[in-house]
């Protein structure tokens, strides 16, 4: 999946994703930053899971504890088998009321809701205003249990597979600092080097799809 801050193209190339993904772009029109997601949406519909999104599976099934943290909001984790996975951005295909009207967060089954597409987003069945994607925009804090649940499974690792990530964004970034302080074994899985690197105990240069896969032949048959 092309992440936001990549070009995009046709209707939406004059768009800076960045001017889009704030709470104050949806405020101030509901309409167009509610059109762009569905466009992303199709995208994500249309995508497939790689190779490492599958090799992250198997490895899953042969280490059950193995959990998995992404600051990706598409499903191709689970779509390639993966489950539990912790989502410190959320969820592109889930919404959420804007004014999370009935306490932080307030969810919205938009799937039985019926509205004019025409006009934008849906009405939140509570309170009648807005619906939005359940996503973290910038400005906005990351979902607590999120942060939590994934600081826990840092502290708790024995190994920690880093993957593809520059290790600039925090608090994501934070997390194989935590599992290294609490003793774990560092693979970074990256083609460049990173903010990751100068702490990994291991540094597997090449992009996921083909690490990965490697890496799971490497360990054989279970
Ligand atoms: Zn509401």
């Amino acid at each position: 999946m092309p992440t936001f801050r990549d070009a995009l193209d046709g209707l939406w190339a004059r768009y800076d994703p960045a001017q889009l993904a704030t709470p104050g772009a949806f405020a101030r029109n509901p309409k167009l930053v509610w059109d762009w997601y569905e466009y992303r949406r199709e995208m994500v519909r249309a995508a497939q899971p790689n190779p490492g999104h599958y090799a992250l599976a198997v490895l899953q099934k042969r280490f059950p504890h193995l959990r998995i943290i992404t600051q990706n909001v598409d499903d191709l984790h689970e779509r390639a088998g993966s489950a539990g996975v912790i989502r410190l951005h959320g969820s592109i295909a889930a919404n959420r009321c804007f004014f999370d009207c009935q306490g932080s967060p307030t969810p919205v089954d938009i799937s039985t809701l019926t509205w004019d597409k025409n006009n934008g987003p849906p009405c939140c069945p509570h309170c009648g205003r807005w619906v939005r994607p359940d996503v973290v925009w910038f400005g906005e804090m990351l979902p607590p249990d999120a942060i939590e649940a994934a600081t826990f499974a840092s502290a708790h690792a024995d190994v920690m597979l880093v993957v593809g990530t520059s290790g600039v964004v925090t608090p994501a970034a934070n997390m194989p600092f935590i599992a290294k302080r609490a003793g774990a074994f560092i693979i970074e899985v990256n083609p460049v080097e990173s903010q990751i690197t100068p702490i990994a105990d291991l540094w597997l240069a090449g992009p996921s799809g083909e690490v990965l896969p490697r890496l799971v032949e490497a360990l054989g048959a279970p």
